[in-house]
């Protein structure tokens, strides 16, 4: 059989054994189209059925969470802990709060997480977890009355060396801090179960840039690998969370020209380019006020809102999409290409469709995928956890020095397994290095 034959006869399984979970078939493909060449070559890792077993979920936990608003009426979410693969370390992978999580976007996020954590080189296992609650237009307390519903039944799969849940969509700080303190009111005791913990009770100082700011080091790596420098250029950013403002920043300190932000709502064009001053203001509209981006326009001249739109028809150099999956399309990618983009360096996770990767293939740009460009959070939450075994605190320049280590050591992965006359797919680098660990591992324990 030829590759792509061998490719849709195991898509075809995977889709019939999964019926109906389209963000997880998407996310498979990226890897199997990858792989499939390299897994054919290895007999030993096709006779142990690695790929068979490494798209199967060790375990997914599904359970009720009911909680009580502030008027005293009773509502009922869905949650789900998906534990795929602990062959590298203990289960690692955030939590999203949002309407449109189902268990087959945590089952892509789970699966992502796997090679992800694996390109990072610390012992951490793949996991997603999540619920289909809206924090949205929630009080305080009746977003720590979910937290602490929620963890009644999380904290009994979970633990600092079986499984560590850190923060994602909708899941910040603060959620973080709610489910923490009723962890540690159920099991009575402190460890490190949770990243992205306030710095003052177990954090890790750069937790909360980590992200952002790799996915800027990935950038800057992958420009300069290609004779380019990342001062100057125009970047769009998409999103105005944790991942899109952190990056937005880096990219200010490395002289480079932010021109877009966005939110469910539309985006806002920063005509010359966002400053530091601006920044502060969106980071207090969106960490403290909870405001939409929109209220950004209002306050600064040069700034244009665009309601309903997203940002990929400004002209830029670089793309940035930080806020969701499946965010950027065929038609996007094209105005991109006509726009003379050279790069598209993904902060959220799998946020370009399909067609729209190929699209941006076929016409040479560069693109790095989530699982090396915005592991950059996940790896620091590796050291946060190794922090809390030691029971010490690391300085912010001791992390942000490993954070680019760790970043630098991921491009280079990318390089050796994605290098091709000359340029880098780091598409299928990222999915060869990061799948060849895990199946090593699983290929030397046996069959368990
Ligand atoms: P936040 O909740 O902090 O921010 C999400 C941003 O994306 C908000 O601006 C939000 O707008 C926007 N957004 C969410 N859903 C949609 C949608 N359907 N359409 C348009 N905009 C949307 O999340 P994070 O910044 O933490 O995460 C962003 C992405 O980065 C996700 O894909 C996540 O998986 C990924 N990621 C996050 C990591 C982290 O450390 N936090 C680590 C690695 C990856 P609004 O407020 O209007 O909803």
């Amino acid at each position: 059989m030829s590759t792509q034959t061998e490719i849709a006869h195991f898509m075809g399984g995977l889709r019939k054994r999964n019926p109906h979970e389209t963000e997880f078939h998407q996310a498979v493909k990226e890897v199997v189209t990858s792989v499939m060449p390299w897994y054919l070559d290895h007999e030993d890792y096709r006779k142990a059925q690695i790929l068979e077993r490494i798209t199967e979920p060790d375990r997914i936990i599904t359970f009720r969470v009911s909680w009580e608003t502030d008027d005293g009426d009773i509502r009922a979410n869905r949650a789900w802990r998906v534990q795929f693969n602990h062959s590298l370390g203990p289960y690692k992978g955030g939590l999203r709060f949002h309407p449109s999580v189902t268990q087959s976007v945590l089952k892509f996020l789970g699966f992502e997480q796997i090679f992800k954590n694996s390109l990072t080189g610390l012992p951490m296992g793949g996991a997603k977890g999540g619920s289909n609650f809206n924090p949205k237009g929630k009080s305080p307390r009746e977003v720590m009355r979910f937290c602490q519903s929620m963890m009644t039944e999380l904290h009994r799969h979970i633990g600092e060396d079986v499984d560590v849940p850190a923060g994602d969509i909708g899941v910040g700080a603060r959620e973080i801090s709610f489910l923490f303190g009723q962890y540690m009111r159920l099991e009575n005791r402190w460890s490190g179960v949770l990243t992205g913990k306030g710095c003052s009770f177990g954090g890790s100082a750069v937790r909360t840039e980590a992200t952002g700011y790799g996915c800027v080091y990935f950038c800057e790596h992958m420009l300069n690998q290609h004779n380019e420098q990342i001062s100057d250029k125009v970047i769009s950013i998409s999103g105005s969370g944790n991942v899109a403002l952190y990056a937005a920043e880096k990219a200010i300190d490395k002289n480079a020209k932010v021109v877009t932000l966005s939110d469910s709502g539309g985006f806002v064009h920063i005509k010359d380019g966002l400053t530091h001053q601006q920044l502060h203001y969106v980071k207090d509209l969106k960490e403290n006020r909870r405001g939409r981006i929109s209220e950004f326009a209002k306050e600064f001249g040069g700034v244009e809102y665009h309601h309903n739109a997203r940002p990929w028809g400004i002209k830029c150099d670089v793309a940035m999409p930080c806020a969701t999956q499946n965010e950027l399309g065929t038609e996007d990618a094209k105005s991109l290409i006509d726009s003379g983009v050279i790069a598209v360096c993904e902060g959220a996770n799998m946020p370009l469709t399909a067609e729209a990767a190929h699209l941006l293939e076929q016409h040479g740009v560069l693109h790095a995928p989530g699982k090396a460009s915005n592991a950059g959070g996940v790896a620091v939450s590796g050291l946060e956890q190794s922090q809390n075994a030691m029971r010490i605190s690391w300085t912010r320049d001791e992390v942000d020095s490993r954070l680019q280590s760790i970043i630098a050591d991921i491009h280079a992965r990318c390089v050796e397994y994605g290098h091709h006359e000359g340029r880098v797919n780091y598409v299928n680098g990222a999915n060869i290095a990061g799948f060849k660990k895990v199946a090593d591992a699983m290929l030397a324990y046996g069959v368990v």
